[in-house]
């Protein structure tokens, strides 16, 4: 049988149309290899949101023109770096023998078939034959809001939400081949459906409260998530519904970028810190114990060290579970860089991103450290240098030793060491029934000093 190779950097989304690459792939005949040498079909899926990682990209391109040379492997290329200008990417990278668009899948099809490497007739079907137990499902592609700093609205246009049915029928399809749990991707998912809302004038509103509602009705399905939330789109229908349906995890994303006010402006968020600081009020009184993380971007143009610091200053008070922190880099054609002078020197960013990575290591350690004793629900992922790996319905990833095979169940463990990014503990045998149960719905434990699943870890 013939190898692929799939080459993925970036977001959840890039990582969501790799496994739908991999899995037409593999409908046609090919084998998934981790040597790039022995492939015969090549997917460099690629990210740039930041110039390291459109570097990263570069490099790599470069290092496979040689294998190229010698083997003439087909080279395919998408993601945000494949943007509509395609001819300036053909004289820049010509060892590339396709480029597509994200989510562009029928012009990979038409390439192959081209070839003769894959029927015509045969449809791709997202739908993946063997899905791992967490299974990402884009629900919203593209984004209108042009944040000034960023690139995804140029690269992967504007919004287009995917037909209710559509995602049901998907995700039930995926919860009979063993999926448990689902996360829901866009670059903004909480504007779901409202292109839908607007195209078929339905009576009833679509939008993702709805899509959550529908999808919690699913037989064999444990758990939903979502991500990406944007602060100015996260509603009061939506937290209601998060704290109401039992699959739905306590665990949220919402980037933060800044804690200042000029700075948001500058970066064209469309909220204010007090709006932000409100929401997330009300978020943690419907669902007391959720789990939140952040996105931050420091060294953003103009930004002073009053304003770093109104940031800084902001997480230790909020205190999220995890906060990615990024430096401000310049992406062409963007508002940003077109309209901003990039005035914060390297290094001044780099100390800014050290100085939040080190408050956040202070803050879930302290945060971890309160699950000790605890005993949680973990869904297991893989098996990690002898032990068995998943996260909790808090999005904590969780490691645990046992020689039966739990890949895919719902186990319980209680928590014996923790660390800011990850917790270790044993497993609970003798919870319900005397045998480690594969639980395939949310349960609340009632012991004393358990922690109840809405509103847990
Ligand atoms: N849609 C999400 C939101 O509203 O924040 C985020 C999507 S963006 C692709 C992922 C993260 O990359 C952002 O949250 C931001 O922190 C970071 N990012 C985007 N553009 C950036 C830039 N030009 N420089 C540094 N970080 C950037
Ligand atoms: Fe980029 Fe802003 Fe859209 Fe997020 S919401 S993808 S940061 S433009």
């Amino acid at each position: 049988m013939p190898f692929y190779h799939i080459w993925t950097i970036g977001c959840q989304m890039n990582k969501a149309d790799s496994e739908r690459i991999a899995s037409y792939l593999e409908q046609i005949g090919y084998q998934a290899s981790s040597k790039v040498e022995e492939a015969e079909i090549i997917v460099l899926n690629s990210c740039v949101v930041r110039q390291s990682a459109e570097d990263r990209v570069i490099n790599k391109l470069n290092a496979l023109k040689s294998l190229k040379r010698r083997k003439n492997p087909f080279l395919l290329l998408t993601g945000c770096m494949v943007d509509s200008m395609g001819d300036d990417m053909r004289y820049r990278f010509p060892q590339v023998d396709l480029f597509f668009r994200p989510q562009a899948f029928s012009k990979l099809a038409q390439f192959l078939a081209d070839r003769h490497l894959a029927p015509d007739e045969l449809e791709h079907n997202s739908v993946l034959p063997k899905p791992s137990p967490s299974t990402f499902v884009p629900i919203i592609e593209g984004c209108n809001n042009f944040c000034s700093y960023c690139i995804v609205p140029y690269r992967r246009g504007r919004e287009r939400s995917r037909p209710m049915e559509e995602i049901i029928s998907e995700v039930e399809e995926l919860a009979s081949r063993g999926t448990k749990e689902v996360i829901l991707l866009g670059q903004n998912v909480d504007s779901y459906g409202h292109d839908l809302f607007e195209k078929f004038e339905k009576p009833e509103k679509l939008d993702l409260a709805k899509l959550l509602t529908e999808l919690n009705r699913i037989d064999g399905l444990a758990r939903i998530r979502f991500l990406t939330s944007h602060p100015k789109d996260m509603n009061q229908r939506l937290i209601e519904a998060m704290a109401r349906l039992g699959k739905v995890c306590e665990h949220l994303s919402l980037p933060l970028q800044a804690g200042d006010d000029e700075i948001l402006c500058a970066m064209r968020r469309g909220y204010t810190v007090e709006q932000y600081r409100a929401l997330v009020g009300r978020i943690r009184r419907a669902i007391p114990h959720i789990a939140l993380s952040t996105d931050v971007i420091v060294g953003f143009p103009g930004e002073s060290e009053e304003q770093f610091h109104r940031t800084f200053d902001l997480l230790y008070e909020l205190k999220f579970d995890t906060v990615h922190v990024a430096a401000y880099s310049p992406r062409p054609g963007t508002i940003a860089s077109r309209k901003l002078t990039d005035d914060v020197p390297p290094e001044e960013k780099v100390r800014r991103r050290e100085m939040v990575e080190h408050l956040q290591k202070g803050i879930a350690t302290e945060i971890n450290l309160r699950l000790l004793n605890q005993t949680v629900e973990v869904l297991v992922e893989g098996q990690k240098n002898g032990k068995w790996w998943g996260r909790t319905r808090g999005d904590k990833l969780a490691f645990f030793e046992d020689d039966a095979d739990r890949l895919g169940q719902l186990v319980k463990i209680t928590i014996e060491k923790t660390s800011p990014w990850s917790l270790q503990g044993s497993l609970i045998y003798d919870w319900v029934r005397g045998i480690c149960p594969d639980m395939t719905a949310a349960i609340t434990l009632s012991q004393p000093g358990n922690v109840s699943v809405k509103g847990s870890v």
